[in-house]
């Protein structure tokens, strides 16, 4: 079969299949002869005409490596041409370096990496690893992991699926993005349309699929005041299901997903509900003081969006390319929250009533500030220990500069953690993940 006769017979196929191939020429060249869209409604192959030969058979035959072949006739060729295809999508690279891939800049490579664009590839590079037992960890924007220096013996499926639908009904628009997205894209996005309930989520580092894990929150807002699905891929049962709000088990910085089941889901889009036209949410007095000092006295969505930016900036908490305090997780540890007899033992440890601390809505504990108790336990911004340190500032993040390995961050993190636990015998919960470690002790490797 030549390869004339070869998309010929392809073309065959998807018409079994019930879909249509057209055949165009494209005012814009894709990277590829074509794909599967949506015209009209309607599901199509379009293929480039003035693509070679060959750049329309690999487009056509990638197309239907997505769809299932077992109910038509297809000459071997096709078949072959198109299982190729479909290896050729979850084909692991074989060590691929992870410090350029996560924030922290720490730590060696991925046994095998893959990048998924589509709902098709992460399931099949799933089955992939699954079939040769290998673990699998996946991977966002890296901002809220550290890497161990002997890298992660497994599978690293980078998620890269892109794409954001928002649909308005009455007094509420839902936003559904995939998990590839920035999130900082996503909250610009409804910001701008005036939709309410992101905007003190402004410049998180990271991408749409890691914000139900630990419930990303900040100024008073979380993702679980919006999420009302969360698309993923269930690994146990081999489906893809929406979860709703009550089945993810989000808590502060936590979430079902991170502690209880945490290898299960791979998540694959992400459905918040918004307020078109609604108010911002100004609860924090270091946003309200910011706010005041601009002279904005009734703010809108995009006020507190800069505002939240600028104060986020002056402590290194957007990620800035030459910000000196840059190569971080953000917050290092989690802030602690203790029975309410324990926190006035810690203040009058501390010889300060006026310690911060605020009640949980169970009034029985109270959440303490991670940052005094490090800082009062004797690590000042600036610390250092070699190339690892805290932020010049912030007192939670632990920053790596030049030369800096995944151990001197551990080593750093284990001395700050025992030196609150000794000064104050509060013991604090790393906010990151930390893969490729031969053992965690209390959330943190040892050394
Ligand atoms: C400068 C800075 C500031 C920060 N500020 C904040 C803040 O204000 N508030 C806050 O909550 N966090 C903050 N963070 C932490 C971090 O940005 C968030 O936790 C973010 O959601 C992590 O996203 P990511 O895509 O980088 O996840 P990654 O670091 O890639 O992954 C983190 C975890 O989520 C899992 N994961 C990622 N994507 C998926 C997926 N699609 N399916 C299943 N599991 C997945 C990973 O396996 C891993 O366990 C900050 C970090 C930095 C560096």
């Amino acid at each position: 079969m030549d390869e004339r006769e070869l998309l010929d017979e392809l073309v065959r196929v998807a018409t079994r299949l019930g879909v249509e191939v057209r055949i165009e020429p494209f005012e814009t060249p894709p990277a590829r002869g074509g794909g599967r869209c949506l015209v009209a409604g309607r599901e199509v192959i379009l293929l480039d005409a003035r693509a070679p030969l060959g750049g329309r058979i690999g487009a056509l035959a990638s197309a239907l490596a997505d769809l299932d072949l077992d109910d038509v006739y297809v000459t071997p060729e096709a078949r072959d041409r198109v299982e190729r295809e479909r290896d050729a999508r979850v084909l692991p690279r074989e060590d691929v370096p992870l410090a350029p891939l996560s924030t922290m800049g720490v730590g060696g490579p991925a046994r095998w990496y893959v990048e998924a664009h589509d709902e098709a590839t992460v399931l099949a590079v799933v089955s992939w690893a699954d079939q040769r037992g290998l673990p699998i960890r996946v991977l966002g924007g890296g901002s809220n992991l550290v890497v161990a220096d002997a890298g992660v013996n497994g599978l690293v499926l980078r998620i890269a699926l892109r794409g954001i639908a928002a649909r308005e009904s009455g007094r509420e628009v839902e936003v559904t993005a995939a998990s590839g997205e920035p999130w900082d894209d996503v909250v610009r996005l409804a910001v701008e349309n005036g939709w309410a309930d992101l905007e003190c989520l402004s410049g998180i580092p990271g991408l749409v699929g890691a914000t139900p894990i630990q419930n990303v929150g900040a100024y008073g807002q979380e993702v679980s005041d919006t999420v009302v699905a969360v698309r993923v891929l269930d690994r146990l049962a081999r489906t893809v299901v929406s979860l709703p709000p009550t089945a993810c088990g989000f808590g502060y910085r936590d979430s079902a997903f991170k502690s209880r089941t945490p290898d299960r889901y791979v998540v694959l889009a992400v459905t918040y509900r918004l307020r078109p036209g609604g108010a911002p949410l100004v609860r924090y007095a270091e946003l309200e003081r910011h706010l005041a000092g601009r002279g904005v006295e009734s703010p809108t969505l995009g006020d507190v969006r800069e505002s939240v930016l600028a104060v986020r900036r002056a402590k290194s908490m957007v990620l800035e390319p030459g910000d000196a305090n840059r190569r971080s997780c953000g917050s290092f540890f989690v802030n602690p929250v203790v029975p309410a007899a324990e926190a006035d033992r810690i203040a009058a440890a501390a010889g300060d009533p006026t310690m911060p601390r605020w009640p949980e809505p169970d009034g029985a504990r109270v959440k303490l500030a991670a940052a005094w108790l490090v800082e009062r336990a004797g690590f000042a911004r600036g610390y250092a220990d070699g190339p690892v340190g805290i932020s010049t500032r912030h007192t939670l993040a632990i920053v790596a500069r030049e030369g800096a390995r995944a151990a001197d961050v551990v080593r750093v993190a284990r001395r700050v953690r025992d030196g609150v636990l000794a000064r104050f015998g509060v013991r604090l919960h790393p906010e990151p993940v930390f893969w490729g470690f031969a053992r965690i002790e209390d959330g943190l490797p040892e050394t």
